[in-house]
């Protein structure tokens, strides 16, 4: 038969190990277990005081104490532990803890104290006070281990429990406001976790689409590549050969949005297994292409564009070079001066495009840099026009400059190459003719230059991205119409490096203006 104390001590320490299973509530634990220690050594008052990450001890759990004693017990207790050159010292600890039996009740005439400790690092303390003079005996200490060990457990398992709720918090966080869309799967493709980046982009909000089964909420207008259900059918994610590692699945198509619009995405989808390598959950995550996309579009459509522009010039050329040079035909004099112009139009058309091109890769690499200098832009406007008015029958040219117009510092070389661009749009953007006008306006801060055609216009939703890199407005004028694309965005990058602004008013088939600004 095991004596009496042996049975209510190991009905404590069940109690206290249930408790510990049943709830992870720290504070209960330590309760019980102060219950238990102070009842099986017959004391009057139990403190259990914990350290926290920077090593300060704090009371976490009293028996027996009046909480009006409390600030005085945590002054004695900052004394007793938080001096680091004592540490453990029994001795040391022995007179302060005594000193602190008699604060609370002069009865008090012993402490009971252990350590509690995980992997030799000292976490708290655990602490019993009596009235009995007798000292304590190896007994009682063994006692007092076994509840110190329960203490210590249940403080490791709340520090874990606490690390892996911030962890799972950070974790939450970095989920809910990553950009890209993430969603967790279980086995069955069931939707565990939905992200707001992903509620935007599919159109579900976060609540409905939580417990649907993924194939509900993830539909394809049109699926370009894999497929996970097909690839699941075929052994997804664990791979034929042995010991391979499970892969990765990659999706791409357009997504049906449940409002019917339709999303480029591109959805990554990765296996999580358990540690005995089946299947737990998927982890997709999903990132919207539209924008890749389109500038894969542009890039290409750009690519075909420059080709035909670099080629036309040059098959004229070699046309009329061809000709000329044949040696059974003699050709007369003006044939041959017409011709010649011809050449000359196309070669300079060709270095026109190739300019453009060099200035808008280089662009992309480095920061514009002016060479600066005096400029007179209603000089240079007239030097424009003049050019032009010579290449085109059916458009007439006005200037309108104020008198004595200011002289600005810019660098010339890239400012006509402004004006050639917007006069060169004017005319290619009014095909049935029409007047181009180009104009100048100043007030005390800057200049304004206008270039106003009576063309086809720009559609209102267009009108901020025709300075975009590539971009044309798509519509009948501009695909008989040559261009890369690429003139207006030099043009706002000229302007803006100089430290202006540049805008568009435009109504469709009534005329376009340009306006740019630039400081004086
Ligand atoms: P492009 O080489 O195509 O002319 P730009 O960058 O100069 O390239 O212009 C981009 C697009 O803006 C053009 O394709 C055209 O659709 C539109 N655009 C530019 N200027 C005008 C204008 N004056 N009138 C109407 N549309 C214009």
């Amino acid at each position: 038969m095991l004596p009496d104390f042996r049975v209510r001590q190991r009905d404590f320490l069940l109690e206290i190990s249930r408790a510990m299973t049943a709830q992870l509530d720290l504070g209960e634990v330590l309760r019980l277990v102060l219950k238990a220690s102070v009842v099986m050594l017959a004391g009057q008052v139990g403190l259990v005081a914990l350290r926290d990450a920077d090593g300060q001890y704090a009371f976490r759990a009293t028996l027996g104490v009046d909480t009006g004693q409390l600030p005085d017990l945590d002054v004695r207790l900052d004394e007793l532990v938080n001096n680091s050159s004592y540490g453990y010292d029994r001795e040391f600890l022995t007179t302060k803890l005594n000193q602190m039996a008699v604060s609370i009740d002069r009865s008090l005439r012993q402490s009971l104290f252990l350590p509690l400790v995980i992997r030799e690092e000292p976490v708290g303390l655990l602490i019993v006070f009596r009235s009995y003079g007798i000292p304590a005996t190896d007994n009682d200490l063994q006692i007092l281990q076994s509840f110190a060990d329960q203490a210590a457990i249940a403080v490791h398992n709340a520090q874990l429990y606490a690390r892996i709720d911030q962890e799972r918090k950070r974790l939450a966080a970095t989920l809910e406001n990553s950009a890209d869309g993430v969603m967790i799967l279980d086995r069955q493709l069931r939707i565990l976790g939905f992200n707001r980046a992903l509620a935007r982009m599919a159109g579900w909000s976060v609540q409905e689409a939580i417990g649907r089964s993924q194939a509900e909420v993830i539909t394809w207008q049109r699926l370009e590549r894999g497929d996970l259900a097909q690839a699941i059918a075929e052994g997804w994610p664990f791979r034929t050969a042995e010991d391979e590692p499970a892969d990765t699945l990659y999706v791409e198509g357009d997504l049906l949005r449940r409002d019917g619009m339709t999303l480029s995405v591109a959805i990554t989808y990765a296996p999580l297994l358990s540690p005995e390598g089946t299947l737990e959950n998927i982890i997709a995550n999903v990132r919207d292409i539209t924008n890749f996309r389109r500038a894969q579009e542009m890039q290409n459509v750009f690519i075909s564009t420059v080709s035909h522009e670099l080629k036309t010039p040059v098959a004229i050329i070699k046309g009329y070079a061809g000709t000329l040079r044949r040696e059974d035909a003699s050709w007369d004099p003006q044939v041959v001066r017409d011709s010649l112009t011809v050449i000359e139009e196309e070669a300079d058309r060709l270095t026109g495009l190739i300019e453009n091109l060099l200035a808008a890769s280089k662009l992309r690499a480095e920061r514009m840099r002016l060479d600066v200098g005096d400029v007179q832009m209603d000089k240079l406007a007239e030097a424009v026009v003049e050019r032009f008015s010579t290449q085109t029958s059916t458009h007439d040219f006005e200037l309108q400059f104020p008198p004595d117009f200011p002289v600005i510092q810019g660098d010339e070389v890239r400012l006509r190459q402004v004006l050639d661009n917007l006069v060169s749009n004017a005319i290619k953007y009014s095909p049935d003719g029409g007047r181009v006008t180009v104009g100048g306006e100043v007030d005390d801060r800057m200049v304004t230059i206008f270039v106003r055609d009576q063309g086809i216009g720009i559609p209102e939703d267009e009108q901020d991205k025709v300075f975009d890199r590539f971009y044309r407005v798509d519509g009948p004028i501009s695909k008989k119409t040559k261009g890369t694309g690429l003139g207006l965005y030099l043009v706002r990058a000229i302007v803006e490096a100089h430290g202006g602004t540049i805008r568009v008013k435009s109504k469709t088939r009534s005329g376009s203006t340009f306006y740019f600004t630039l400081p004086l």
